[in-house]
């Protein structure tokens, strides 16, 4: 005959769980006074203040390492995402193409504008005034705004764009310029 030898489990007589769960119930107090009466070994073990010291630091190590893991990656994440946004933003683009409407009338759409990161209206307004023109802010096919400014001021809207950008410490970014005639052929790709 085999002898069955069962490994004594403690269940607390108070909130009948196992002595290192009774802190989470509600007679914690009692539940210990009961373990120190009827099983002092294991209220030594779980109570005793080198045990108790032992499990807040390495809890509390545990938490801070845990913290600090996680700022770092979330600080880390944060950088990635805003040097993609700024190498996203270098490699973009603003295209002014003029656009012949006549022979002597032209009008400009300056798209891309959006790295500005500036009003669309007031940039439009300044480009009225500047130009003494007229200036409209549309949505292009994708949706995104662009700025009509009536007269053929691409080369002076470069301009004041080029300095815009500098001013904002985007000067990587391209303001190309395009001609939209309608009654020249497309030159032919080599
Ligand atoms: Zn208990």
């Amino acid at each position: 005959m085999t002898e069955v030898v069962a490994r004594e489990i403690i269940y607390c007589d108070i909130c009948s769980f196992p002595p290192e769960y009774c802190e989470f119930g509600g007679t914690f107090k009692r539940c210990k006074d009961w373990l120190q009466a009827n099983h002092l070994q294991l209220f030594e073990k779980l109570y005793s203040d080198d045990a108790l010291a032992k499990a807040t630091s390495t809890l509390s190590i545990e938490k801070e390492q845990q913290i600090s893991r996680d700022l770092e990656k979330k600080q880390a994440k944060e950088e990635a995402k805003m040097e993609r946004e700024l190498q996203k933003k270098l490699a973009s683009k603003i295209i002014i193409k003029r656009i012949e409407r006549n022979r002597r009338k032209h009008v400009i759409s300056i798209s891309g504008l959006e790295v500005c990161n500036i009003d669309m209206k007031k940039l439009a307004k300044t480009f009225a005034s500047k130009f003494a023109t007229g200036a409209s802010v549309t949505k292009n096919a994708e949706k995104k705004e662009e700025i009509l400014v009536q007269g053929d001021v691409s080369d002076e809207a470069k301009e004041y764009i080029e300095n815009l950008l500098q001013e904002k410490g985007l000067d990587e970014v391209k303001v190309e310029q395009i001609d939209d005639k309608k009654k020249k052929p497309k030159p032919t790709a080599p």
